[in-house]
C-alpha cells in the first residue's frame, strides 16, 4: 500500500510540504481497518462521529499488538530487558506527547486516564490547595461537562464561585463578556480551545493574555483542537492543558495534564500509592519527582505506547495539511446543510467565522434529533444525537439535544455529499410520518 502512511517509513519528500489540495482521506484511508467495513444492507459504512472518538490507524493497533506480544512488563522496576524495554518505550511516549504541544520537558506530562481525569486532578490538587472562598473560577457556556462538574465539586469544598463567559449571537466565545467578568477575584479561567458542538476555535492567546493581567491561570481544554491543527503551549500562553488519546487516533484508557514545570512542583499528589512516592514510612511517605508524582499505581503501558505511536501517524500526515484538508471539508459539509429547508446549525457558520472546524450540531424543524440520528444509522451513517456532554450549552439555546455530524481527515467529500443526501431523504420520510 505505497499510498498509506506508514509508521516505518517516512513520508516522501514532495508531501512534506503543506499543500491544500491535497486528500488526505485518499492517502490515509487504507490505514484504518475501520473504516473499510460494510454496514446494514450492504452499503458503506460512514463514521461522522469523530469528536466522541476517533478511529485507530493500524500503526497503533500494530504497536499495542507489539507491546504484547514482545515487551510486556511492568515499568520503572528496571528489574530485567522486558521492564527496561517497556520502560523505554512509555517513557518514549511521555516525550512524545511533550513535543507534540511544544512543552520545554517530559517532565510536564502526567499521565491519566483520560481528560476528565487530568481536570479532575488539577482541581483536587491546585483547586484545594490554592482556592478559598470568594475566589471566582470563570468557565463558558460551551463547555463539555468534564470542564465543568469538577469545578462544581471543588466550589462545594472549597467555597469558591463559579461564573460562566457568555456567547455572542452568532455562538462565538463573547471575549467582552470575559473582560467583564474577569476581575482580582478570578484565580482561574478553564475552558476549550474548541467547541465540541459550536465548532468555533476559542482566541487562547487572547484570553491568556487577559488572565494573566490578572494573575489568573488558564486551564484549556484541548481535547477537540489537538486532532485539527497543531498546538503550541508556549505560543497560546496558558498555564494547564489537557488531552485525550481516544480523541486523537489513540487507544481509550489514556489522557495527560501539561503544566508548567513550577506549577506540578507545587502541587500536592493526587492519588495516593505505588509508584508516586520516594519512601514510605508506617506513618508518612515522601514523594517522587515529577511527574511521577501524580501517577499512582501501575499505568496504562501499552495505552501510552500506543497513544505515542498515534501522535507519530498524526505528525506524518501533518497538522497543518489536516487542518487545510478539513476546512475544504467543511466548506462542502455547510454548502449541503445550509441548502436544507428547517435545518439550523449551532455555533459560526464558515461565512461567519472562516476558521470553523469541521463538524456541525444541527437541529431540524419539528424533528427529534434521536429520530435523525436512528434513520441515518439504518442507511449505514453514523453520526450521534442528544446533548454531547453540554447540556448548559443546548440549555442556553432552548432544547433538549441536537443531532451532530463531526469529521476528520478520513472522510471524502463523497461521504459529505452522500450524508446530505441521506439526511434530506431522513427529514423527508420523518415530515410525512408525523
Ligand atoms: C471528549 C471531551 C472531553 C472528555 O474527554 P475524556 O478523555 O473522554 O475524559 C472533555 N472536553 C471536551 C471538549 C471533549 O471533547
Amino acid at each position: 500500500m505505497t499510498s498509506s502512511v506508514s509508521s516505518e517509513q517516512s513520508m516522501p519528500l514532495e508531501m512534506a510540504a503543506v499543500e491544500t489540495s491535497a486528500n488526505l482521506a485518499e492517502l490515509t484511508r487504507a490505514d484504518f481497518p475501520l473504516l473499510g467495513q460494510t454496514a446494514c444492507l450492504g452499503q458503506p459504512l460512514i463514521y461522522m462521529d469523530h469528536a466522541a472518538t476517533s478511529q485507530k490507524p493500524r500503526q497503533v493497533l500494530d504497536a499495542l499488538q507489539h507491546y504484547y506480544d514482545h515487551d510486556n512488563a511492568n515499568v520503572h522496576r528496571g528489574a530485567h530487558q522486558l521492564s527496561v524495554r517497556a520502560t523505554e518505550d512509555f517513557e518514549r511516549a511521555r516525550q512524545k506527547v511533550a513535543d507534540f504541544i511544544a512543552a520545554s520537558s517530559a517532565r510536564e506530562i502526567v499521565f491519566t486516564r483520560n481528560a476528565s481525569e487530568a481536570i479532575n486532578l488539577v482541581a483536587r490538587t491546585w483547586g484545594d490547595a490554592n482556592l478559598h472562598e470568594g475566589d471566582e473560577v470563570l468557565l463558558t457556556l460551551m463547555e463539555h461537562h468534564s470542564n465543568i462538574v469538577p469545578w462544581q465539586m471543588l466550589a462545594k469544598r472549597t467555597g469558591c464561585v463559579l461564573r460562566f463567559v457568555d456567547l455572542t449571537d452568532c455562538g462565538e466565545l463573547d471575549l467582552n463578556d470575559l473582560r467583564h467578568k474577569l476581575s482580582e477575584r478570578t484565580r482561574l479561567i478553564s475552558l476549550a480551545h474548541l467547541s465540541n458542538v459550536l465548532g468555533c476555535f476559542n482566541p487562547i492567546s487572547e484570553v491568556t493574555a487577559e488572565a494573566h493581567r490578572f494573575g489568573a491561570l488558564v486551564l484549556l481544554d484541548a481535547c477537540q483542537s489537538l486532532p485539527h491543527m497543531p498546538v503550541d503551549v508556549s505560543r497560546l500562553g496558558c498555564d494547564f492543558l489537557v488531552g485525550s488519546s481516544h480523541k486523537l487516533c489513540g487507544p481509550t484508557g489514556m489522557g495527560f495534564l501539561w503544566a508548567r514545570e513550577e506549577l506540578l512542583d507545587a502541587m500536592p499528589p493526587f492519588l495516593g500509592g505505588g509508584e508516586m512516592i520516594q519512601d514510605v514510612y508506617l506513618d508518612h511517605s515522601s514523594w517522587a519527582d515529577l511527574p511521577y508524582k501524580f501517577e499512582a499505581g501501575t499505568p496504562a503501558i501499552g495505552e501510552a505506547i500506543g497513544m505515542g505511536v498515534a501522535l507519530d501517524y498524526l505528525n506524518q500526515v501533518g497538522l497543518d495539511r489536516i487542518h487545510a484538508w478539513e476546512q475544504q471539508l467543511t466548506l462542502q459539509l455547510f454548502d449541503r446543510l445550509q441548502a436544507i429547508d428547517g435545518l439550523t446549525i449551532l455555533g459560526p457558520t464558515p461565512q461567519q467565522e472562516p476558521d470553523r472546524a469541521v463538524l456541525a450540531a444541527f437541529t431540524v424543524d419539528g424533528l427529534h434529533p434521536n429520530d435523525v440520528g436512528a434513520l441515518l444509522d439504518s442507511a449505514g451513517i453514523c453520526i450521534r444525537s442528544g446533548h454531547h456532554c453540554t447540556q448548559p450549552l443546548h440549555r442556553h439555546y432552548g432544547i433538549p439535544g441536537s443531532a451532530r455530524a463531526s469529521l476528520s481527515f478520513t472522510n471524502t467529500p463523497e461521504e459529505v455529499d452522500r450524508f446530505a443526501e441521506e439526511l434530506v431523504a431522513t427529514i423527508g420520510f420523518l415530515r410525512e410520518h408525523s
